[in-house]
């Protein structure tokens, strides 16, 4: 029998193409060799990147590669993109690792930014940009759809965050970071509770890194925290579980984002649907894991059924993802060791909204471990400097979206002052 080797494998189908019995079968991003196979041996010669091997293959033995950094950075998204490039500008080596073949693919995002969040970090640029908007419009689902406020002049962005992330990974490579693609950290190295490095598996096997600081920015699905010792476990209660189509056939203002809210479209959260050039849109929503009775996916169908304007449109892309939007984590770094993003929690609670955070973290992260590598102190203590930095700016801001969200109960979410604060903290878009 054929295995694959999962590291290796690109999921391109060239072995299913040489298949004579129709063993080798590409369920997206896994490659499932059934039984029919009979060992001919066919597909080992047409795979690309040596991804399968016959039974009685022996890997060769790995030798474990130590190579010193200054900053290892986990995840390629928004977050930890912006790092490497501020670290490498400030004169840091920086290794930038996605466990992803293609950064910024699949997308796991509605992709909405407000024009200020956005352009402290990198210049608006129409190849990363499917819709400017400047209005933004509240409905309430009820009986009915009331539309409850409405904002205009406000600039905002929907990207096209498939190049977006792409981008801010180049920035990083022109700004002296090395990227390595299709390598996934899978442990840290531990010396006496302190962070030393990381293991990393890549195509060509497993790595031990070694760096004066770690950062995860890995995302919701974020190891990185934990292997340290972190508690980033998210209660069922601040965990969003999310699905969206892009819809293309509709017919909306392709300038404007349109919210809407009510207990029975999607409980604890609520749906959006955001322009991406003529006729298309994402449109998805958002529920309160510990709340919703049926499936995020199972909510939106029965919300685009129930919008004739929008049930006229295809779904030409099925997005799904987590939110966390609890309160702030009470510890983001250890000694060697510090959290950025969606891996440090660090999305807005009220909207779910994380992609400027994440660059905002980013970039004050990459001071403070420019500051304590340059000080030769890289404790936990030395690196607390980004947790303070980060909680008496935007991180303050959070806290205080988390106890807005909390003091409106998921029944109360159409009254008009929590629609007054979530027009706010949607900034307009
Ligand atoms: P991510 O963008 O998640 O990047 C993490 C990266 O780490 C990924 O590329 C992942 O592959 C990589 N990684 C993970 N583990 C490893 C590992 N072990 N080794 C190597 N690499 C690893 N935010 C907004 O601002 N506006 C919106 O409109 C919006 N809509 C959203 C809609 C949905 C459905 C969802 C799910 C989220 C939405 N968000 C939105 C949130 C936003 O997508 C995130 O907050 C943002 O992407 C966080 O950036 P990040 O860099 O922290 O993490």
């Amino acid at each position: 029998m054929i295995t694959v080797k999962v590291a290796r494998c690109g999921y391109c189908g060239a072995c299913v193409s040489v298949c004579p019995v129709g063993a080798v079968e590409l369920a997206e991003t896994r490659l499932i060799i059934n039984e029919a196979c009979f060992d001919c041996g066919l597909c080992l010669a047409a795979c690309p990147v040596g991804a399968l091997q016959a039974e009685d293959y022996t890997e060769a033995e790995v030798i474990p590669l130590r190579r010193g950094y200054d900053v290892v950075v986990v995840g390629a998204g928004p977050g930890g993109s912006v790092l490497a490039r501020e670290a490498a500008k400030l004169g840091l080596s920086v290794l930038l690792l996605e466990k992803r073949q293609e950064i910024g693919s699949p997308v796991r995002c509605a992709e909405g930014i407000a024009h200020e969040m956005l352009v402290p970090f990198i210049e608006p640029d129409p190849h990363w940009i499917s819709a400017e908007v400047s209005k933004a419009q509240i409905a309430v689902i009820g009986d009915g759809t009331t539309v409850a406020r409405q904002a205009e002049g406000t600039q905002g962005y929907i990207l096209e965050r498939r190049i977006f992330d792409r981008v801010l990974a180049e920035e990083a490579a022109q700004a002296g970071a090395q990227v390595m693609v299709k390598t996934a950290a899978t442990g840290l190295l531990l010396e006496d509770g302190v962070v030393r490095g990381v293991v990393a598996r890549g195509p060509d096997g497993t790595m031990e890194i070694e760096c004066a600081v770690v950062i995860g920015a890995d995302g919701v699905e974020s190891q990185v925290g934990p292997w340290a010792g972190l508690d980033t476990v998210l209660p069922l209660r601040d965990a969003m579980s999310c699905a969206q189509y892009l819809l293309a056939g509709i017919e909306i203002d392709p300038a404007c984002c349109y919210y809407y809210i009510g207990r029975q479209v999607a409980p604890g959260g609520y749906a959006w649907v955001f322009p991406k050039g003529e006729g298309k849109a994402n449109v998805g929503l958002g529920v309160q894991a510990d709340l919703a009775a049926n499936s995020a996916l199972n909510y939106l169908n029965r919300f685009i059924e129930s919008q004739s304007h929008l049930a006229r449109g295809s779904p030409v892309t099925l997005v799904v993802g987590g939110v966390p939007v609890g309160p702030v984590l009470p510890c983001l770094v250890a000694s060697g060791l510090m959290l950025v993003g969606d891996a440090a929690r660090q999305v807005d609670p009220l909207t779910g909204g994380g992609i400027a955070n994440a660059m905002m973290a980013g970039r004050l992260a990459a001071e403070v471990a420019a500051q304590a590598i340059a000080a030769g102190d890289t404790s936990a203590e030395a690196l607390a400097q980004y947790e303070q930095r980060w909680m008496a700016g935007r991180g303050h801001k959070m806290a205080r979206n988390y106890r807005l969200k909390e003091r409106f109960s998921p029944e109360q979410r159409s009254s008009p002052d929590f629609l007054r604060a979530f027009m706010v903290a949607v900034g307009g878009i």
